[in-house]
């Protein structure tokens, strides 16, 4: 199973990618497209299937290539943006109803498990919350006070499962955990057995209305009568992007001496906060520890945040070894909602599930639900708390601006000396930098074996400069999330093309003098 990322998540050990035969898509027009095979858009696309709609899943490479394969699969009812917050911004009663939506998800993803016998280490779990200080222990009571208002079952305990230090704690109950990509391989197989098709490597590169959708891929044009972005994030430059804005988080499965292993999903209550759960996989323990939150290339040294994170384990447990570290990202919506619904500036056919935070199990599940919803039965009672179109438009805005690609590219063009960038002598083997040549900034890459991967720092979204990810190894714009491999291929969006390449004359004599 492939990744966003140049480390192993451990939802990718010993997890083949998805066998799925399909490589053209019909000749005739489906119901639904859905772009996007992670949790989101294969949720959505079984329950659509079983609902009598024809659907298409194109997933630009493999299912959960996206964040669903570098999570760490919390299945919470007691979400990011507590219910205090929900009730002040929304209302009390839209926070009753955000409560009913998490439950729902959450019975969606137990009912699967069982109708399907999906094998991925689905557990009920109770919630804990632990406050350290007395300004924690306030919004503590806050939290606990909301929580039971929406009748999520919470309470004070004297206990928590991991051996941290705190003053006072919550327990919260009817939360889960599973294997997000076992679930996902399981959802996506049963999709196909109810003549659901996939097209993996098959990236959505342009959409049009004519008679119908027409998406074009590199296997042909897809024509559908809706059309379903489940991609995290929508492509293209829309109003979307001004409100979610991209993070990442960071992650690690420790194997601790003993087996003392924490049971429970247990969060402490810092900004960004540390999120703690066990896994068990296939017999293996792993104790999952989460945190170090930071905006998506605003952190110089990606590196670093594991070692803090590593500092803030060894505190408090007794560990082995930590087999699997990694990283990856996540869309924060502004006002604390998801946007689920029809795609602001688009067709009326054309619908988006995103700015998920740290809640897309559940967010991208509750999506599943009101996508289908309203495409089967025409309405869902949560349309509107999660409309899209919530949002007032910003002054001047033109809603769906085309990506300028053309307006990047030859910017730097042709062949470039290497020793005309001073700069090139001073990158050590594995480190990149953004330089200036003439009047133009490139960035460098100069890999293990000393060979230059230069491309073009604009990124062909919004014209942002990428930065470099050292713990990911890929170029990551500050601005909205893109991301890109060291050669520029793009990884995510919201970007639809690679970063230019730049070509460097004297690559050979480079390598040869390191
Ligand atoms: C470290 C971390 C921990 C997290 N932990 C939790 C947690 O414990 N609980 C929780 O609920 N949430 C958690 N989240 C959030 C959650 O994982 C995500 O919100 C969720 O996985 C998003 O799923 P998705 O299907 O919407 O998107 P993705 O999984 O990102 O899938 C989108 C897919 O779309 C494809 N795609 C993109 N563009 C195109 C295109 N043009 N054509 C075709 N395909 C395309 C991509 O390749 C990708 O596979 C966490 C996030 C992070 C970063």
């Amino acid at each position: 199973m492939q990744r966003d990322g140049a480390r192993t998540s451990l939802w990718q050990f010993n997890m083949p990618s998805f066998p799925s035969p399909a490589s053209a898509p019909p000749k005739e027009p489906v119901d639904v497209l859905i772009v996007g095979g992670g949790i989101t858009g294969i949720t959505t696309a079984l329950l659509l299937q079983l609902s009598g709609k024809q659907c298409v899943v194109a997933e630009a490479k493999t299912l959960c290539f996206g964040t669903t394969g570098g999570t760490t699969a919390h299945l919470n009812t007691l979400l990011d943006h507590p219910y205090n917050e929900i009730s002040s911004k929304f209302g009390e009663n839209n926070a009753q109803l955000m409560a009913k939506a998490a439950k729902e998800a959450l019975q969606l993803i137990r009912t699967n498990i069982e109708t399907y016998n999906i094998d991925c280490g689905f557990e009920e779990q109770n919630g804990y919350m632990f406050a350290q200080d007395e300004k924690q222990e306030k919004e503590l009571e806050e939290i606990r006070v909301a929580t039971e208002k929406v009748g999520v079952p919470i309470q004070y305990t004297n206990e928590i499962p991991i051996p941290i230090a705190f003053t006072k704690a919550v327990v919260f109950k009817g939360q889960a955990k599973f294997h997000p990509a076992r679930y996902v391989y399981a959802i996506a197989k049963e999709f196909e057995k109810a003549g659901g098709i996939i097209l993996q490597g098959c990236r959505v590169t342009k959409t049009e209305e004519n008679e119908f959708m027409e998406a074009t891929t590199k296997y042909g044009i897809i024509r559908a009568r809706n059309i379903i972005w489940a991609t995290h994030i929508p492509p293209g430059v829309n109003l979307l992007h001004f409100r979610c804005a991209p993070y990442r988080s960071y992650a690690t499965a420790i194997k601790l001496v003993g087996e003392n292993y924490p049971d429970g999903l247990i969060y402490d209550m810092y900004d960004p906060y540390h999120y703690y759960r066990t896994q068990n996989i296939d017999g293996e323990k792993y104790l999952i520890i989460g945190g170090e939150d930071h905006k998506t290339a605003h952190e110089k040294d990606t590196v670093a945040c594991f070692r803090k994170l590593e500092s803030h384990i060894n505190k408090f447990f007794d560990v082995d070894s930590i087999p699997f570290k990694w990283s990856s990202q996540y869309f924060e919506p502004t006002d604390g909602l998801p946007y689920i619904g029809h795609l602001p500036g688009n067709p009326d056919s054309v619908y988006v599930a995103t700015g998920f935070g740290g809640n897309g199990m559940t967010c991208g599940t509750i999506s599943a639900i009101l996508l289908s919803d309203i495409l089967v039965k025409g309405k869902s009672e949560y349309q509107e708390l999660f409309d899209p179109n919530r949002l007032k438009p910003i002054a001047g805005f033109t809603n769906f601006v085309k990506e300028q690609a053309d307006v990047v590219g030859k910017m730097i063009g042709g062949w470039i000396s290497s020793e005309k960038i001073k700069e090139v002598s001073e990158i050590a083997h594995g480190e990149a930098k953004v330089v200036k040549y003439e009047d133009h900034k490139i960035a460098l890459y100069k890999d293990e074996t000393g060979k230059l991967h230069a491309v073009n720092p604009v990124c062909p979204h919004a014209k942002c400069i990428v930065e470099w990810n050292t713990a990911e190894k890929s170029w990551d714009c500050p601005c909205h999330g893109s991301r890109f491999n060291a050669d520029g291929i793009l990884l995510t969006g919201p970007a639809s093309h690679d970063l230019e390449e730049v070509e460097i004359k004297d690559l050979v004599n480079e390598s040869q003098k390191k």
